[in-house]
């Protein structure tokens, strides 16, 4: 068994290949190369001894706090975007690849949350993105997938210099890898 040290999962035969779509390359039993949970490449994947890279929520100053919740949002925000342009597009394996995507983006979202320690997730108003479908079928919803994801990789960038917890930053460098993977993978499809 291994253990994934940015989200804590552990890594086993029955879910090594949970979101098998949502990563850069398929995960089998003996190569594992991404966190099924988060995404990570396998340099953060470590032994079931291995300690997950945590923070204590309750020293974080006001600004910090304030990032990590934005950045919580911003995880959830992607995340049902995925969940409803997976319903919005024809081709098959573009909405496997969003419904896994939409999980892994969750799972971003809870790193965050616990992070910051905050009691629960917060609900954000739904968006109908059906009006962004249009003479570009599924690649207009590609397209817009890749602005989020780069958005997101900015994001990650632009904080992991003004935070001053030194896992926060390894947390977000690992997950705008994460980000970037995405982007790429959404323009291989494109
Ligand atoms: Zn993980």
């Amino acid at each position: 068994m291994l253990k994934c040290t940015v989200c804590g999962m552990i890594i086993n035969e029955k879910n090594y290949n949970l979101n098998n779509r949502g990563i850069p390359e398929e995960n089998s039993l003996e190569n594992i190369k991404y966190c099924p949970f988060c995404g990570v490449p396998i340099e953060y994947i470590g032994s079931m001894e291995d300690a997950v890279i945590e923070v204590d929520g309750h020293n974080l100053n006001d600004d910090t706090k304030k990032i990590l919740d934005h950045a919580m949002k911003l995880e959830i925000f992607n995340s049902e975007f995925y969940d409803a342009a997976a319903l919005l597009v024809d081709n098959m394996e573009i909405k496997k690849m969003f419904l896994h995507l939409a999980k892994i983006e969750m799972v971003h979202a809870r790193i965050h949350q616990k992070m910051g320690g905050f009691n629960q997730l917060p609900k954000l108003t739904k968006l109908d993105y059906k009006k962004y479908k249009g003479e570009g079928g599924d690649k207009d919803l590609l397209r817009l997938a890749r602005k989020r994801e780069i958005h997101a990789v900015e994001y990650y960038d632009k904080y992991s210099k003004s935070v001053e917890d030194e896992n926060i930053v390894k947390i977000f460098k690992a997950l705008s890898e994460v980000e970037n993977d995405h982007v790429e993978m959404e323009e291989e499809a494109l």
